[in-house]
């Protein structure tokens, strides 16, 4: 594997890269909603690629309105179930960043394409049971998905005996579930679980938003989306089809609609796992590491790393500098 150029300080490396490609495809954070007080992050150690909490990396609006200017189509790509494209416009809007929602691409958007436009479950078998926050609802709705679960308070309890003979009769499932989608839930709790480990034995299909193992957020690391699915994972002893970075899944739905030309296209980000290793199995044209995130240059500079960016930057905002 030939060694990562440095565009850092690079003039012309930079106009070399940036000329190769018509599409990037941006990580845009790291971390959930990492409290930070202006104007230094006090992330773990600052993690994103666009803004790290409420923190704008210098120079990024500019950095995407120097794409634009040269044609270039850019697309937001984020692992963040929790929240919807709208969430994220806001969220862009917020911090001053010029961003349309057609071109925020979330793994619950993700999720919500490959269930409405690939899997095409025929009705009545078709309705989704969801481990998961707002953000999964919202993009279910938009693609006019059919979902129970989710944030229904119903669920928001221990379970009770009863539950368990009203489980195991089917009494308590809707007979319509054909699909479980897990993402990360700050709700997670055994009823949700049970509901969603009978599903499965019923033969619901199995997908999850992303499986990511780790959230990062100040000041340390928390479990992921991957943990919300571990439980029926265990239980079940099957995978979930996985929708997020860096799962070919979700560049398919991606390519569904926009329609690139993968060898044109680069992609963006800071976490080794997730964002380069989503560019390399998508065979796209490159790939751009920022150091502003989740690894650092010696994870992938190391000898046998196993995920090596072909570029990288040691911010975003380095390509104009
Ligand atoms: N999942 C959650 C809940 C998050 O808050 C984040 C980042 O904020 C991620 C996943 C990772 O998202 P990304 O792919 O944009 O780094
Ligand atoms: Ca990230």
């Amino acid at each position: 594997m030939s060694q990562p150029k440095y565009l850092t300080g690079d003039k012309a490396g930079i106009d070399e890269f940036l000329s190769r490609f018509d599409v990037f495809l941006f990580d845009c954070d790291g971390a959930y909603d990492c409290k930070t007080p202006t104007p230094k992050p006090i992330c773990v150690s600052s993690i994103g690629v666009l803004w790290s909490g409420d923190y704008l990396f210098d120079k990024v609006p500019e950095t995407l309105e120097m794409l634009r200017s040269k044609g270039k189509q850019l697309v937001f790509v984020t692992n963040n179930s929790t929240k919807s494209r709208a969430d994220y416009k806001k969220k862009f809007d917020k911090l001053g960043i010029p961003a349309k929602v057609e071109e925020v691409f979330g793994s619950s958007y993700s999720a919500a394409v490959y269930i409405a436009r690939i899997l095409k479950l025929p009705a009545p078998k078709n309705k989704v049971f969801v481990l998961g926050e707002s953000g999964v609802e919202q993009e279910l709705d938009a693609e006019g998905v059919q979902y129970v679960g989710g944030t229904d308070p119903s669920f928001r309890r221990d379970i009770e005996p009863e539950d368990f003979t009203k489980l195991a009769d089917g009494s308590a499932l809707d007979p319509d579930v054909g699909i479980v989608l897990s993402g990360l839930d700050f709700h997670m709790n055994y009823l949700k679980l049970a509901t969603g480990f009978q599903y499965l034995q019923r033969g619901a299909v199995f997908l999850a938003t992303n499986v990511d193992s780790t959230l990062p957020m100040a000041h340390s690391l928390f479990p992921g989306a991957g943990s919300s699915s571990a439980g029926l994972v265990k239980a079940f002893g099957k995978e979930a089809l996985a929708l997020g970075k860096p799962s070919q899944a979700m560049m398919d739905a991606i390519e569904g609609k926009f329609q690139f030309d993968r060898s044109r296209t680069c992609m963006v980000g800071d976490r080794m796992n997730t964002d380069i290793q989503f560019g390399i199995e998508g065979k796209l044209g490159g790939t751009l590491a920022v150091l502003t995130g989740v690894s650092s240059k010696e994870e992938f500079l190391s000898e046998g790393a196993p995920t090596v960016p072909m570029a990288y930057v040691d911010a975003l905002g380095d390509l104009v500098a």
